[in-house]
């Protein structure tokens, strides 16, 4: 049974990294004119409220938009995340929190076509609500990890596959490289963006040994810690792993993750890690 809920931890340290590549590699494909296909795999419910009970219970969202929202210093791609989180809230204060699905939502351009899965109940309702009716946009109510697959290669043969699981079953490590080995096979040249929590380091030791092994080429990771690596219970860092990524991706990551350790690690123990897992 899903008992997890995206809402107790939006806005939060790893949210930042996770949309902020989002954002960045939705805004190279519109470099071009030609259209694009988005997948997001785990949807969750679309957006959040930061003054509901989920997202007070921890104020998760304090270290991680709530911090953000406050500085003027800004490094550029940093500065476009944030930006696209005020034109959510309408330029008012900070109250609602764009997930994955509304923030590609927000990057769509006519032709389009986002393709969203969900398999928590009241989550789907929440998602379908969200997107409202938007013809770019279909919402399956299903196992984003099995499905998705079925859709590549999409017609528009470019875009990007978000896997953003939550790890709550520790099986979740070994299906997202079955999945991405299945997915890349039928679409060699998408982008795929696996998010990933570091809870326990050798479980992601064990992720980046088996995405090596796997014989897909062009792997960087790119990884935001807060707390230095801890045997007791929580999340300390996350991070993304990127199959093809955009060339510009690096050297933006680069500029960005340091100042990001700096202004989100807690009491200066913030870190960054990049890491190319396997080259071109
Ligand atoms: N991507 C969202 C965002 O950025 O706002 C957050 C997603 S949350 C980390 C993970 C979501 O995946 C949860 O809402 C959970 O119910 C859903 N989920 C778990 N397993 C799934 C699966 N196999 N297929 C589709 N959704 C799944």
């Amino acid at each position: 049974m899903l008992s997890y809920r995206h809402a107790f931890h939006a806005g939060n340290f790893a949210d930042v990294l996770k949309h902020l590549i989002l954002i960045r590699i939705l805004e190279y494909l519109k470099k071009k004119d030609k259209p694009f296909c988005c997948v997001d795999t785990h949807a969750g419910p679309g957006a959040y409220a930061l003054d509901s009970d989920y997202a007070l219970k921890n104020r998760e969202f304090d270290n991680g938009i709530g911090t953000l929202w406050q500085r003027h210093d800004l490094p550029d791609g940093v500065a476009a995340y944030v930006e696209l989180i005020r034109q959510f809230n309408g330029q008012e204060p900070l109250r609602r929190y764009p997930g994955s699905p509304l923030i590609a939502q927000q990057l769509l351009r006519d032709a389009d076509r986002l393709f969203l899965y969900e398999l928590h109940s009241t989550e789907i309702a929440l998602l379908t609500e969200a997107v409202n009716r938007d013809r770019r946009i279909k919402v399956f109510h299903d196992d984003g990890l099995k499905s998705a697959i079925g859709l590549l290669p999409p017609a528009e043969r470019r875009g990007l596959v978000l896997i953003d699981p939550s790890y709550e079953m520790k099986s979740n490590y070994q299906e997202v490289v079955d999945t991405l080995v299945k997915m890349h096979k039928r679409f060699a040249t998408g982008i795929f963006a696996l998010w990933y929590p570091v809870v326990e380091r050798r479980r992601n030791d064990a992720l980046e040994q088996a995405l090596q092994n796997s014989g897909i080429k062009n792997i960087q990771l790119f990884e935001l810690g807060i707390q230095a690596d801890t045997s007791e219970h929580g999340m300390t860092a996350s991070g993304m792993i990127v199959i093809n990524p955009p060339w510009t991706l690096k050297p933006d990551m680069e500029r960005v993750l340091p100042w990001l350790a700096d202004v989100l690690g807690e009491s200066g123990a913030g870190f960054f890690r990049t890491r190319e897992l396997a080259g071109e």
